[in-house]
């Protein structure tokens, strides 16, 4: 891709609207453009970007075994008044009437309507466990929309439901999520910590929130610092692996405020380990077994000829925050240097040859050397404009590619000057480069 062809409109300063480094870079960069409070089009580094980190999440999703399906964004309210959640959600809920008149809404979550297909089709124990997921736009009319695609009204989510016929079924399908998140942030190179949270409007019992560090979060959270050391490396997927894995994190005092108990915090965690942060919430599980299958009438029939309601959990991601979330885990605002993980980078080398109009040699360098990496399976930009060096360096360093080439005159023929974005530079031969690109790109 030829930077002066890509839609990547970039901004000279900072957007004076944006308080957050995400929403800054955001909309410097043109990976967004609001079209109205809270709703943004997604232009295409952004684009780019969200849909690699959908694709790890479906991936991650798969490898436990969930099944994706695609449900509608618009629902009807009659599913809503069954489970007694039309009044209860209140204004965050867009409602829309149909030209019959019908009371439609745009789906805040989809434990309705999940169910309402569960309940169709699913009669007997024998056909539990049930994982059913599906990555949709999801609509919350949120108070105060802000910080760009953080807290949006119009985003994007992965949810996931599960329905089992005993407590302890449903616990294994919780903590198979528990794993798959961990997984999950892994490959976005992020650390998320699985902190005890409130249920709020879903309701229920058990619930953890996945949290990542950032000052700019919203979630103020109280920890014991060594929760960080942890890893899900080597868990396998079954009962007991997953029991001790989250016994694992759970010896570790970490809470959100609403569940932050001051007593509790100082009796549990020695001063030397006690942190107090904020984050930003990147997933959210919960199980609330019967809540919704009863006032909806999801039973199955059990071995002995009895029926029961199917015990269910709920599972989300927000998709389109973890956008912003990476951004706020990686970019350096004051040297404004963005380095996205490569395993979701909008492209993953930019090549920065020094052109002028007398002097064309160093593009033709630059795009046979872009051809080299795309027969790697690497993807690169390059810019073409006759911009100084220092211009260009400023844009690409915005667009983020973890690595950077560079093509100056005196680069000889069969050396190029190959850095990681933000590191100095090294003179290596090409095809050096992309044996440690593709190392990075093994290893992520
Ligand atoms: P929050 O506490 O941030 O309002 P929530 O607890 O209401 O979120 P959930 O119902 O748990 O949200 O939704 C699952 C995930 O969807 C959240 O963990 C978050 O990553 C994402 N999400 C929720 N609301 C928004 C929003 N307004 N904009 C962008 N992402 C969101
Ligand atoms: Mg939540």
């Amino acid at each position: 891709m030829y930077l002066s062809k890509s839609f990547i409109p970039i901004l000279k300063n900072n957007p004076s609207e944006a308080k957050i480094k995400s929403h800054q870079l955001m909309l410097r960069v043109g990976m967004i453009k609001q079209s109205s409070a809270g709703i943004y089009s997604w232009l295409p580094l952004g684009f780019k970007v969200m849909k690699k980190i959908e694709q790890i999440v479906r991936e991650e999703q798969n490898r436990i075994g969930v099944q994706e399906i695609l449900m509608p964004t618009i629902q009807s309210s009659e599913i809503w008044k069954e489970s007694g959640r039309y009044e209860d959600y209140g204004e965050e809920m867009l409602r829309i009437k149909d030209r019959q008149n019908r009371e439609m809404l745009y789906g805040p979550t989809n434990e309705e309507l999940v169910t309402d297909i569960f309940r169709a089709s699913v009669k007997s124990y024998k056909s539990l466990p049930q994982l059913l997921y599906h990555i949709q736009w999801k609509f919350r009319d949120e108070v105060r929309p802000r910080f760009g695609i953080m807290r949006g009204r119009e985003f994007y989510m992965k949810d996931a439901y599960s329905f089992d016929i005993s407590d302890e079924e449903a616990f294994f399908s919780y903590n198979k999520f528990f794993l798959s998140y961990l997984r999950t942030f892994k490959r976005l190179d992020l650390t998320a910590i699985p902190m005890a949270a409130d249920t709020g409007p879903i309701g229920g019992n058990l619930s953890h929130e996945f949290i990542i560090l950032a000052d700019t979060g919203e979630s103020k959270i109280f920890t014991d610092k060594r929760i960080f050391e942890l890893d899900s490396d080597g868990t396998n997927v079954d009962k007991e692996a997953l029991k001790d894995l989250r016994k694992k994190y759970e010896k570790f005092y970490a809470v959100t405020d609403e569940k932050f108990n001051e007593k509790e915090f100082e009796e549990k965690v020695s001063q030397e380990n006690r942190l107090i942060t904020k984050g930003i919430e990147v997933g959210h599980i919960f199980y609330f077994g019967d809540k919704y299958s009863k006032p909806m009438g999801a039973s199955v029939d059990l071995p002995g000829g009895k029926k029961d309601f199917v015990k269910m959990g709920s599972y989300g991601i927000g998709v389109s925050r973890l956008v912003g979330a990476i951004i706020e885990a990686k970019y350096d605002e004051k040297s404004e240097i963005m380095k996205w993980p490569i395993s979701v980078a909008p492209y993953e080398v930019s090549i920065i040859p020094m052109i002028n109009k007398n002097d064309q040699s160093a593009l033709e360098k630059a795009v046979n050397i872009s051809k080299e990496l795309m027969v790697n399976n690497i993807v690169s930009i390059i810019d073409d404009t006759e911009e100084n060096f220092s211009s260009k360096m400023r844009k690409m360093n915005l667009i983020g590619s973890p690595f950077q080439i560079i093509i100056g005159k005196q680069t000889d023929a069969d050396l190029v000057e190959f850095k990681e974005t933000g590191n100095e530079a090294k003179k290596i031969k090409l095809e050096e480069a992309i044996k440690i690109i593709k190392e990075q790109k093994v290893s992520n």
